[in-house]
């Protein structure tokens, strides 16, 4: 966990996660090599002067609010803003060296687009398309593990449908038409889909839940960067297990608080095939049914609040 060494807050842990996210993967290599996407030589930072520092060298008005004392570093940030001052402030910090890109890189994914049965939706295709070139190497350096060879090319259908929402077949994303027609905002799920096109676990390798969770929480926490205030939460003893973005809560919680890294960790145990549930101990120090109760507690500490 990176903590700030004047109060020990945590809010730099998700400034260095939305610093990690929006760079092009090429430079890191493979970030799931540090635990917790938190590299060692960060750790001294004030979380005051690294949210100044941000904010310098930004140049665009982010906005930022500080309270060293509540662990409160609020930062809103606009990714725009953000690719350009945390290029500035990773060579300041001097935590890797890169140069600004000069030539467009060649993508690392190749996304072959088929809208030809609902040629209506040729741009919104297109611009998912786009979302997952921007994204899919981001999201690869987090779902990272041995010998993990990320695919390079993969399928983006529209199928003309009334039924179901999306769903993904090794490298083959398959979207239902009216599903767009009736949520044209709901661009995230590619995402989403993205994701289980990295994950690649094979057959019975675990859990659904874990599957559905990482992919829930890679969309919702990471690229749209929702608070833990807005996952759906429930008393159910084994809530983790509905999946999808109420166990993507929990792993949220778990990243920022008794767990950092776990996602990675469960994600190349479930790629490798060897996923145990004691990996939650070892990773948070206690049983899951015992850490998704603190994760309630928690939650409900931060209703009462
Ligand atoms: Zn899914």
């Amino acid at each position: 966990m990176l903590t700030c060494s004047a109060c020990a807050c945590q809010s730099l842990h998700r400034l260095w996660r939305i610093w990690a996210n929006l760079q092009s993967p090429l430079p890191y290599g493979n970030l799931s090599k540090f635990s917790g996407l938190v590299v060692p030589e960060v750790r001294q930072v004030e979380c005051r002067k690294f949210a100044a520092l941000l904010t310098e060298s930004s140049g665009f008005g982010l906005i930022t609010r500080q309270n060293c004392e509540k662990s409160a570093v609020k930062i809103i940030l606009e990714e725009f803003f953000v690719r350009h001052l945390l290029l500035a402030a990773g060579c300041v910090l001097g935590v890797m060296a890169f140069a600004p890109a000069a030539d467009e890189p060649k993508p690392f994914i190749r996304v072959n687009l088929d809208t030809s049965e609902v040629p209506e939706l040729e741009t919104w295709g297109k611009e998912a398309q786009e979302l997952i070139v921007e994204w899919y190497p981001r999201m690869v350096n987090l779902l990272g593990s041995e010998n993990y060879q990320p695919a390079r090319e993969m399928g983006l259908k529209f199928r003309n449908s009334k039924e179901g929402v999306a769903h993904t077949i090794k490298d083959q994303i398959t979207v239902s038409s009216q599903w767009v027609k009736d949520h044209p905002e709901d661009v995230g799920l590619v995402i989403h889909e993205m994701v289980h096109v990295i994950q690649a676990y094979p057959p019975r390798s675990g859990p659904g839940w874990i599957t559905e969770g990482v992919a829930d929480y890679l969309r919702y926490a990471v690229y749209e960067g929702r608070p833990l205030s807005w996952f759906p939460s429930s008393a159910d003893p084994k809530g983790f297990t509905k999946g999808y973005n109420m166990t993507a809560g929990f792993f949220l919680w778990l990243e920022n608080g008794p767990a950092p890294g776990i996602v990675a960790k469960l994600n190349a145990h479930m790629r490798q095939g060897t996923y145990k549930e004691s990996l939650f101990e070892e990773a948070g120090g206690k049983p899951l049914l015992d850490l998704w109760q603190d994760y309630l507690s928690h939650r409900r500490q931060m209703r009462s609040r």
